[in-house]
This record gives C-alpha cells, structure tokens and sequence, in this order.
C-alpha cells in the first residue's frame, strides 16, 4: 500500500509535545494535509492515554477552525507484531547499534516505512532527546547538514566517517535504514516548540498532550522516563502534585541506593586489600 500524496505530509504521531506540535504546525501554519500513524507498542501501558489526547487535539483543532481539522487524515493505527520481519533491516540495525545508542524502535519502524512503501516519514526526535544527546557534535552536525536539511541518516553517516563531510549513500550501507525517515524538529527545543506554539495561537491545544509511559492512576506518574525529562526540561507544571511529590521520593531512593551501591564497593575494595 502506497500512503501519502505530493502535498501529504506522513508523520509517526503520538500524541506527545514533540509530534503534536509538528502536526498543530504543519495544519496551523503551513495549511498542510497530514496522514498520521500510530503504532501500537503491546509493552506500552499509555496506549489508551495517547489515543484519547489524539482525539483531544482533533476535537480541539475542529473547535478552533473547523477547516483545519478537515487536514488530518483519519490516523491509520497499526500493531507492531503486524510489522513483517525483515532480516536484511534487522542485520543493518544490529550493527549499527554496535556503533551509536539507537532506540529499538528504529528497526521496527525502518521495517514498517518499507513495508508499507511510506516515502519520508516524519519521525519528530527533539533537540535533547536521547538520540540527539549521544551524537558528537551534535551542533555542528546540525549546521553542515543544511544541504540536506533534517535528515538524521546524513548526520550519522558524518559520525560513521569521523571526518564531517557528507559521503555518498548506498543502498546496502547499514545506515540505509534511515533513508525513509525525516526528522523536522531536530533543531527545536520543547522550549523553542512553546514559543512558537504560542506565538501561532496553538499552546493551548499542545498543553493537551500525553507525555508519560507509564501512567498512574490515570495520571502521569512522575517517575518514568518521559515524566522524568518533563520535570528537567522546565515542564514540572504538567505534572500533577502529587506526582511531582513521588518524583521526589524517587529521586531520594535513587540517590540512596546509588551512595549505598557506592559504599559496598570501596568496603569490597578495603577488604580486598586488607
Ligand atoms: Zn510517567
């Protein structure tokens, strides 16, 4: 199945800050018709919570301009254990993570974009987040990639080649896993996300993303991942209190057990000298 039209846009969507505002962008300001999709992670307990703030973001986007809801497509919603194998990919993959800390989810969905012959799926990886922090020259990577703008495959292929210049790309070159994929906010911060959001009248609308992977009485629970960057990137105010507080805790436990684990190594290494 071929998805996507000249002017469609195809974006990997979950209803978080990072996708969201890409979606609220591209409907807001550059009047674009989006094709979102979802792939349900079974692993993932906020599946339910993420599905809901879609359907919060359609409805409030209709409430705002009726027109410009009508430019997101209905989203298409695909399990993963329907994504086929693909040994060729999955080799790619392994060796590549030999080499930079990717995510699982990369050779899933290089699998997926294939299969499903998607041209440039949208997949919307901040300027902080864990993939982007693990680059070297992350910065620079991003200044000289302007030839071929959002394109994390030409900043690997860069950090593969150790020497910065843009190389020729083959099909079998392990790094071709990316080539159906764009990356459009790689330069953005969720901070530079919330001014633009609020400069084009859409903040409102963001504010009523899912964030948080692991939920907790139907809240965000403080203490995963997700709710963990919110609270450091300056969003705590997304959290409820009472998460806030077990983020606290969590943070104290984890402190402890840290120093603990400290503490019986050095009295390990004394008795060993002893
Ligand atoms: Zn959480």
């Amino acid at each position: 199945m071929k998805s996507g039209g000249e002017a469609e846009i195809n974006l990997l969507w979950s209803g978080g800050w990072d996708s969201t505002f890409r979606l609220l962008y591209l409907v807001f300001v550059e009047k674009k018709c989006v094709q979102p999709f979802y792939i349900v992670d079974t692993e993932r307990a906020s599946t339910l919570n993420e599905l809901k703030a879609m359907h919060i973001v359609r409805e409030e986007v209709a409430k705002k301009n009726p027109q410009l809801a009508d430019l997101i497509k209905p989203t298409i919603i695909i399990s993963v254990h329907d994504i086929k194998p693909d040994p060729d990919i999955t080799a790619k993959f392994n060796r590549l993570r030999e080499k930079f800390p990717l995510g699982s989810q990369y050779e899933w969905l290089s699998r997926f974009v294939k299969q499903w012959m998607i041209q440039y799926l949208e997949i919307c990886v901040h300027k902080s987040d864990h993939l982007s922090r693990h680059i070297p020259n992350f910065e620079l990577c991003i200044e000289l990639s302007e030839n071929v703008p959002n394109t994390l495959v030409n900043m690997l292929s860069r950090y593969e080649n150790n020497d910065l210049k843009i190389r020729q790309l083959y099909e079998n070159d392990d790094i071709s896993i990316f080539f159906l994929f764009s990356f459009p906010i790689l330069k953005l911060s969720k901070n530079d996300m919330k001014r633009i959001a609020t400069e084009k009248g859409f903040l409102d609308i963001l504010e009523k993303t899912w964030f948080c992977h692991k939920p907790w009485r139907n809240r965000p629970c403080g203490i995963c991942g997700p709710c963990e960057l919110t609270i450091k990137e300056g969003f705590g105010y997304r959290v409820p209190k009472i998460s806030r507080l077990r983020h606290k805790i969590w943070m104290i436990i984890k402190y402890l057990s840290k120093t603990a684990k400290k503490d019986s190594q050095l009295l390990r290494r004394k008795k060993i000298q002893v």
